[in-house]
């Protein structure tokens, strides 16, 4: 997949559906964990949406003062290259916090180094498949209770493992 662009089903901004504040979310398209019972099957084509040039993709995040950001689909890691390319302008020119949901465990991806690449610009990772029998109603920007919010940016590792995550201080 190209690392300057990114084939995207839509942008929202300034949802608070995705992680604390305001935040513009980038919905990818592509996704091959085809779990069962995903909310989102529409976005599973690899050649689904459209594409977006990073540039166009960074203009539209930074013409937001406020808005932190949001990686979501579909699973951006499968588009790893692109999106690390976007994660790490928007690193390097905005103050913004980045947060990014995948199907893949923290495992899987630091096994990869085509996908670890994009660990050191993320603050927080929500990572794992959607697991049906897991399904929990009421976690905080998770759908199953096997999936993990995990703080990359700082956080002390102890602190990133399902059941010892802290009670997060904006919810
Ligand atoms: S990883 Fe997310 S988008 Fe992909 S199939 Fe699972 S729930 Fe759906």
């Amino acid at each position: 997949m190209a690392k300057d662009g990114i084939r995207i089903m839509d942008v929202l901004h300034q949802t608070t559906a995705d992680g604390p504040g305001l935040r513009t979310s980038i919905y990818c398209a592509g996704c091959l964990h085809h779990c069962p019972g995903c909310h989102n099957p529409e976005s599973w084509d690899m050649a689904g949406g459209h594409w977006v040039g990073i540039d166009e993709l960074l203009e539209d995040i930074k013409s937001d003062d406020i808005a932190d950001v949001s990686f979501s689909g579909g699973d951006p890691f499968y588009q790893a290259e692109a999106f690390t390319e976007l994660a790490r302008r928007i690193k390097e020119e905005t103050d913004k916090t980045i947060w990014c949901w995948t199907g893949f465990t923290i495992e899987e991806i630091r096994r990869d180094p085509d996908l670890a690449r994009m660990l050191p610009y993320l603050d927080v990772l929500v990572d794992g498949p959607f697991i049906l029998g897991l399904k929990k109603p009421g976690l905080h920007f998770r759908g199953s209770s096997n999936q993990r919010i995990i703080y990359l940016n700082g956080q002390p590792e102890e602190d990133c493992i399902p059941g010892t995550v802290k009670t997060l201080p904006y919810l």
